[in-house]
């Protein structure tokens, strides 16, 4: 019997995985004009998903690890199809026929062997919070904290974690952490298609979640909110919360005090996983407008229409040429504001935002700050300053 081509096999597997979606698409290009790639490069998602439908050869080509999983295309398909479903079928196919990019070898070994992509020793989950004496979690927490990897190793991320450590306990929120028990959330494992490495990664996580009693979650990246109550939900019955929401709450009810003047033009960059996935556009505007001194300002693209940093979906693993880089298109749009500040909430943003003002050597002109900072410089004792 002859072999199956490999674009063959994998039409096969997109439809086991989202087969009514792939069929229903009636090619009208909505995907293409909205999405943010067409603007830097010649990426065209209604063209890769005519050929993921036909099996045709050149599927595999390098513009399927090129998806975000922005869902900007997802919220406008007219025929509801989950393009991030099809890719993510299609990554699959390729990851197992070893033709993914070489960069996201050394990510996923370090997910499995270490339970994050950064290649950090499990037992220095925790170095992030060294002298913090943050509380181990117990059922008698109101919240686990359940920090992000990349806020654990990363060392510009770990100072918005230092910051958010500071801003929750002046507000006086029960919680308490399991860095060293913890893994990654997946959701890059599982954007970039390596499934059985999520599910490995889930599979722990659940395993910790239940054998703590845990029952709410305080999340630092909306990619771990996307997974812990989208793509785990349905196995255990925890509820996250991102600590913007949750900063918002506290505000409203008085227990969180910002009185510090912080004189500067900010702009917000709505990262897409608390945005367009999670639908949370009010709640960290909500907390940028409780400081005082700070004038908030928008973007030409913001809240549905937010422009991607280009680190989801595997993004943050995958080289990009530097005039091909989102990131460097969404400073420019902040720029275009008068900002001196972009602030967001999501450790990948941080990291490519960041890249981006050095890469364009526009350090001291704007710069970047997680909105656990801005708190953090408004506090009226901080002892935490970012
Ligand atoms: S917007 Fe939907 S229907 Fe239109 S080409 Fe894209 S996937 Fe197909
Ligand atoms: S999810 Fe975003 S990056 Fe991926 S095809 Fe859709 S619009 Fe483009």
């Amino acid at each position: 019997m002859k072999a199956r081509s490999p674009a063959l096999e994998l039409t096969d597997v997109i439809l086991e995985v989202g087969g009514a979606g792939l069929l229903a698409c009636m090619q009208c290009g909505t995907c293409t004009a909205v999405c943010p790639w067409p603007r830097v490069s010649g990426f065209n998602p209604r063209y890769l998903l005519r050929q993921a439908a036909l099996g045709l050869e050149g599927y595999e080509q390098e513009d399927l690890w090129r998806c975000v999983t922005c869902r900007t295309c997802v919220t406008r398909c007219p025929r509801g199809v989950d393009l991030i479903d099809v890719m993510r079928a299609g990554r699959a196919v390729m990851l197992e026929a070893g033709t993914a990019p070489p960069t996201y070898r050394g990510p996923l070994a370090s997910l499995r062997s270490d339970g994050n992509p950064w290649g950090g020793d499990r037992a220095q989950r925790g170095g992030w919070a060294a002298g913090l004496a943050l509380p181990a979690f117990t059922p008698a927490h109101d919240y686990l904290w359940f920090t992000c990897c990349t806020q654990a190793y990363d060392p510009r991320n770990r100072k918005v974690a230092r910051a958010l450590a500071e801003v929750l306990r002046q507000a006086g929120v029960s919680f308490g952490v399991l860095d060293e028990e913890g893994s990654c959330c997946g959701d890059q494992a599982r954007k970039m298609g390596a499934e059985e490495v999520y599910a490995g990664l889930r599979a722990a996580n659940l395993d910790l979640f239940r054998g703590h009693g845990v029952a709410r979650v305080i999340v630092s990246s909306p990619h771990c909110l996307q997974a812990f109550n989208g793509d785990y939900a349905t196995e255990v019955p925890v509820h996250a919360l991102h600590y913007a929401q949750l900063l918002a709450g506290l505000l409203r009810e008085g227990q969180l005090h910002l009185t510090r003047e912080v004189a500067a033009r900010v702009t917000y960059h709505d990262p897409c996983y608390l945005g367009r996935h999670a639908g949370e556009y009010e709640a960290p505007r909500e907390v940028l407008r409780a400081v005082p001194g700070l004038e908030l300002v928008e973007m030409r693209h913001s809240r549905e229409t937010s422009l991607c940093c280009g680190g989801g979906g595997g993004g943050l693993f995958l080289e990009v040429p530097l005039e091909e880089r989102l990131a460097i298109l969404r400073v420019q749009e902040a720029q275009a504001t008068g900002a001196s500040i972009i602030a967001t909430a999501c450790p990948y943003c941080t990291a490519m935002l960041e890249d981006a003002v050095k890469v364009q050597g526009l350090e001291g002109a704007i710069e970047v700050k997680d909105l656990a900072e801005l708190c953090a410089l408004s506090l009226s004792s901080a002892a935490e300053q970012p």
